[in-house]
């Protein structure tokens, strides 16, 4: 089986939202709701600013808090490394959300159930790249496989230094990020 993840690579996101827009539209995500967000991030001391962009999601952790919290078992981690959802299951106690130290979580309020990031399982069951990864035109979100020494992936995770979202709680998130504040060429 695989073992999903993501990598970020601040220096290619350029704050278009293409994704935010993606992840809306191929997931029926309500209007008040996001699975994922892009941040702007400032460095420096005025008047030497820096500013980026950097996005979040789920980082579909091995670690993950808000599975061991749920207590009906609808959240639970795949055989694909991935965190889901079953929705039959989900009885909206909001325990997930509280647990996740990364805000990924919230309640769908028409259904009461909880939602999040699903690394887009459906298309990537049908070969396809998650839609935030499909329509990045920057090409600032890489997805793929840990287990599979030929990809993408997992080369430019030999070739980067990445960084983990709040590494020291423990969760062991599987989004890295890379080039954060990077020199430009
Ligand atoms: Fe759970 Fe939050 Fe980690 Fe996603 S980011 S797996 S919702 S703890
Ligand atoms: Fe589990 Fe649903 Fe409660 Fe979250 S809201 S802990 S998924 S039952």
């Amino acid at each position: 089986m695989p073992r999903y993840a993501m990598v970020i690579d601040q220096s290619r996101c350029i704050g278009c939202m293409a994704c935010v827009v993606a992840c809306k539209s191929e997931n029926d995500v309500p209007p008040e709701h996001y699975r994922t967000r892009v941040l702007e991030m400032v460095q420096g001391k005025f008047p030497a600013l820096k500013s980026e962009f950097r996005s979040e999601l789920c980082n579909h952790c091995d670690n993950a808090p808000c599975v061991s919290i749920c207590p009906t078992g609808a959240s639970h981690k795949e055989e694909d490394g991935t965190v889901q959802i079953d929705r039959k299951k989900c009885v909206g106690c909001k325990a997930c959300i509280v647990s996740c130290p990364y805000g990924a979580r919230f309640i769908n309020e028409e259904h009461g159930y909880a939602e999040k990031c699903t690394f887009c399982q459906p298309r990537v069951r049908e070969g396809k790249q998650p839609a935030c990864v499909a329509t990045c035109i920057g090409g600032s979100r890489i997805f793929g496989d840990l287990d599979d020494p030929n990809s993408e992936i997992v080369s430019i995770l030999q070739k980067n230094s990445s960084r983990l979202l709040k590494k020291a709680v423990g969760t062991k998130p599987k989004v890295y990020y890379i080039n954060q504040f990077a020199k430009r060429a």
